[in-house]
């Protein structure tokens, strides 16, 4: 059934045009998933995927059912992020040609895939050009067992190149969190993100500042260390809202480190204030 035929206001659409074009989107063969999220930034080493780990943990805790896409097929960190990173995801042969991927449960029950949880060691590089590239993403995202999720995120592909491009093309997203650090050279480059999002007419949530302070041990003051601009600045320049400054935090390393940051993140309350804007309707 199309958008359209569903759609309860189809006799007064003026919009089939859209309609048309997200039923053109892929759809996953074994699941249903109610919201895809993209977390993206233009610059490696900002906490893109830092960030797609904490927000989906936030969700997990607030009750969602969550699923992880592990994006970045050439330098995935999703497993290691959440210590999972020893184990494997299955590869069901259905037939000739089609196969069913089984996610990775985390102890929480997020739902991770990964290029890194397909090979057959974590440390086995992936050397494909981009169109190949391009066709593994579509074929984890679309042969993977989700069973129902209420979000999906998406740790995007790094860049404004043809991987990204894909996603945006190809994948229902419902909306962007861009992910960016206090440098202005960071911020240019993010800015270059944010115009391709605007391009592909695809809504942006706003922006995670992440690094954007040390909180002194002794006085508790905020130390802004790479810019004295403050985020809200640095938001206005990108032109879309400031949903999060997200501190550089030594626990969260050594969370990270231990393969423990679930039960880290569990812990706190500092970073649910990042869900206030990515809650739909489901
Ligand atoms: P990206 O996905 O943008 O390449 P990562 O999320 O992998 O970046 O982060 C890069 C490194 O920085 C990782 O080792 C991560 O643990 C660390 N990191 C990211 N954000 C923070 C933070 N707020 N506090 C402490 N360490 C962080």
């Amino acid at each position: 059934m199309s958008n359209c035929d569903s759609c309860a206001s189809k006799d007064g659409c003026n919009n089939k045009e859209n309609c048309k074009l997200e039923d053109n989107k892929m759809k996953p063969k074994y699941g249903e998933i109610k919201n895809i999220i993209g977390v993206i930034s233009g610059k490696g080493g900002v906490g893109k995927s830092t960030v797609t780990g904490i927000l989906a943990i936030e969700l997990k805790k607030a009750g969602y059912k969550v699923g992880v896409l592990d994006g970045d097929i050439t330098g995935p960190s999703m497993p290691r992020f959440f210590g999972i990173n020893e184990k494997r995801a299955e590869m069901i042969p259905l037939s000739k040609t089609d196969v069913k991927f089984t996610p990775v449960e985390t102890k929480m029950g997020i739902k991770v895939i990964s290029m890194n949880l397909l090979t057959k060691v974590e440390e086995e590089p992936v050397i494909w050009r981009g169109p190949v590239i391009n066709g593994a993403l579509n074929q984890i995202y679309e042969d993977t067992e989700w069973g129902e999720l209420d979000y999906l995120l998406i740790d995007m592909p790094p860049g404004t190149g043809d991987v990204a491009l894909t996603v945006m093309q190809n994948l229902p997203v419902k909306s962007m969190i861009v992910v960016s650090t206090p440098q202005d050279m960071v911020s240019m480059i993010v800015k270059k993100i944010v115009i391709m999002i605007g391009k592909m007419n695809l809504s942006i949530l706003g922006v995670v500042e992440n690094m954007s302070y040390i909180r002194c041990g002794n006085c508790n003051e905020k130390i802004r260390v790479f810019s004295k601009k403050s985020a809200e600045e640095q938001a206005k320049y990108l032109g879309i809202p400031l949903i999060k400054e997200m501190p550089i935090d030594l626990n969260l390393t050594e969370s990270l480190e231990a393969g423990k940051v679930e039960e880290y993140i569990g812990s706190t309350t500092q970073y649910e204030d990042i869900l206030n804007k990515i809650k739909f309707e489901l």
